[in-house]
């Protein structure tokens, strides 16, 4: 049998990271694709042949709908993980960060759901996974643009669902709470305490709690799952 293909966006680090070895360890050849780190992409891409996967790498900045285009092809899984922040309180922020936000973490997923699309569509089979989070859902102060950004994408996920399911296609999203990446690491002491103290769980999640999800998703077990989204944050969304 072939391998299935998975295109997993930003995952030269963090949670798409480890969404790249968790769907290679599944046994899919994994397109790792980056924007701006290589040499972190090409260290994956090598660990993941040495642990008996297959993987390649590709540069293409979500935000581009050219070049999304360009990066696209053949396959069976899409994972919508690319994603920045550029916080800040609604009365001083910029067009530009609100755009920026906006183009990578939504339109970028836009941008690649479309460029594959009418592959699946014709292949009467597909997985789509977009990554969202509990700002979409529950909003955050400092936030407005990246929370308008992942709430969108949960908009984005039930409506595509509903185009492409009748061909087999399945389009759902996972929502992580705060998960210990380089987009965390900065954060103030002050917020993560009053943070952890709204997670019934008591902790930050691990990159890997949201890959296996993922991966789950992106499975022929989740054969009757579309539109859906998947909190995966130690309880802190209910
Ligand atoms: P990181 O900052 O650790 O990694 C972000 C990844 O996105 C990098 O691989 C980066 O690639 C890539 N990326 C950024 N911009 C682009 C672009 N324009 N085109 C292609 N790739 C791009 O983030 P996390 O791993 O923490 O987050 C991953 C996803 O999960 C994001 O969508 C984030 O919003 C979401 N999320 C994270 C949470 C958390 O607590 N960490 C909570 C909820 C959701 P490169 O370095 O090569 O530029």
């Amino acid at each position: 049998m072939e391998k299935k293909v998975a295109v997993v966006t930003g995952a030269s680090r963090g949670i798409g990271a480890e969404i790249a070895r968790e769907l290679a360890a599944a046994g899919m050849y994994v397109v790792i694709n980056y924007c701006g780190s290589e040499e972190k992409a090409q260290e994956l891409k090598t660990e993941i042949e040495q642990n008996g996967g297959e993987a390649s790498i590709y540069k293409c900045d979500v935000s581009d709908n050219v070049a999304c285009k360009e990066f696209i092809g053949h396959l069976d899984v899409l994972v919508n993980n690319a994603g920045i922040t550029r916080d800040g309180l609604l009365m001083r922020m910029s067009e530009e960060d609100f755009d920026a936000v906006l183009d990578t973490n939504l339109k970028g997923a836009f941008h690649t759901i479309q460029a594959v699309s009418r592959q699946m569509l014709k292949q009467r089979s597909g997985r789509i996974v977009n990554i969202s989070s509990v700002v979409g859902v529950s909003g955050n102060a400092g936030q407005a643009n990246y929370a308008a950004s992942k709430a969108g994408i949960i908009g984005l996920t039930k409506a595509v669902a509903k185009e492409l399911g009748s061909r087999g296609i399945t389009v759902n999203a996972v929502a992580p709470g705060f998960i210990d990446t380089d987009m965390t690491q900065s954060l103030p002491e002050k917020v993560v305490e009053t943070t952890l103290a709204q997670i019934p769980l008591g902790k930050f999640g691990v990159p890997e709690q949201v890959a296996k999800a993922v991966a789950f998703l992106a499975s022929e077990d989740a054969s009757y799952i579309t539109g859906q989204v998947l909190h995966v944050d130690g309880g802190m969304v209910m």
